[in-house]
């Protein structure tokens, strides 16, 4: 019999971790100044008390470079139950050496503990944090968090990489989303080397529209799907992340020349019209022409009840992994390419 190769599996590298190696320090504010040189830390960062009078801390992992240099913050999980960026926050700071950096590296690995735990995307009220800047004193909790985590974390940054994944129900590739009208962020997100890089100018009330605020270059990636870890693309996101930080310089190995990935100028999601069971036809990332089949609907008879075509010349951006669909569900996001500006 003719033997079959199958190709190896694909794999994740193995991650080198260190230990537990005692309990992090609680910190009120983040004070990188008072920080020794060419060291590491594990802060606890107190945020807010809440009602029932428990001190909300988040994990805050800072590399001093024994170098001066620029600050790269980078938060993931401000949606709790957008995973993959975590272990990327992980392994990218563990893997650098603090006498070989320069510049400070700052990560959050889970900005929103509540809903992390609660395994959901808002905070414990509920409210989506990311669209809560620049916060208020005296507001709700998830309003005050807002605002500390502005005051604490994001003023004290040079440069932010906010790491997401797909919304519930849905799942996208590694995609950056910029504001083209600012070239530090467009950089930052080309030395990422998403699959793709969409423009779409930040709502102030979102993280990067904060950041973009204060003249903060910022790059969101988005990481595959949301409440799992997918190791592959856990690992080119804790790549991508070296890479930003090689582009600016802060590792001692340059960040060579390289191809820029395909460019959306704009996209929008076709919704449905339609509820019942819903297939989607092409893949991510797939090109689709204008007038092409992209999903039907059909009934629990399994008759048609809702044909859906691309409305123009598109790349699939994003895609929902849910078949059950009522009426007004977000079939397939779509991005118009173009050509890069010289
Ligand atoms: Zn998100």
């Amino acid at each position: 019999m003719r033997a079959v190769s199958t190709p190896p599996p694909l794999t994740a590298e193995p991650p080198s971790l260190p230990k537990h190696s005692g309990p992090p320090t609680i910190v009120s504010s983040l004070d990188l100044d008072s920080l020794e040189p060419g060291t590491r830390h594990n802060l606890h960062l107190d945020l807010f008390r809440d009602p029932a009078g428990q001190q909300l801390r988040i994990p805050v992992l800072v590399v001093k470079g024994a170098e001066p240099g620029p600050v790269l913050g980078i938060t993931a999980a401000i949606h709790g139950n957008e995973l993959n960026g975590i272990p990327a926050v992980h392994r990218f700071v563990h893997g650098l050496d603090p006498k070989r950096l320069r510049g400070t590296v700052v990560g959050i690995s889970v900005v929103n503990i509540p809903g992390f735990l609660l395994r959901r995307r808002g905070f414990s009220d509920a409210r989506d944090l990311n669209r809560l800047f620049p916060g208020k004193t005296g507001g709700t909790d998830s309003q005050l968090v807002i605002m500390r985590l502005r005051e604490q974390f994001l003023t004290h940054v040079n440069y932010l990489v906010d790491l997401h994944t797909a919304g519930p129900g849905r799942t996208n590739p590694v995609y950056a989303r910029v504001d083209l009208e600012d070239p530090a962020s467009v950089e930052l997100g080309i030395a990422a080397r998403p699959d793709l890089i969409v423009n779409k100018p930040a709502s102030p009330k979102t993280l990067r529209g904060a950041a973009r605020a204060l003249g903060i270059p910022c790059v969101t990636l988005e990481l595959g799907a949301p409440q799992v870890l997918q190791p592959e693309i856990v690992l080119r996101a804790t790549k991508g992340l070296r890479r930003i930080a090689r582009h600016l310089e802060m590792l001692s190995r340059p960040l060579g020349l390289g191809g820029r990935p395909p460019l959306c100028n704009e996209s929008s999601w076709v919704y449905s019209e339609h509820g019942g069971l819903l297939e989607v036809f092409p893949d991510l990332l797939a090109r689709v022409r204008k007038g092409q089949p992209i999903a039907h609907i059909v009934n629990l008879f399994g008759e048609i009840v809702g044909e859906y075509k691309a409305p123009f010349k598109a790349i699939v951006i994003g895609k929902t992994a849910d078949p059950v669909a009522p009426i007004g569900t977000r079939i397939v996001h779509l991005g118009k390419l173009v050509p890069w500006d010289e």
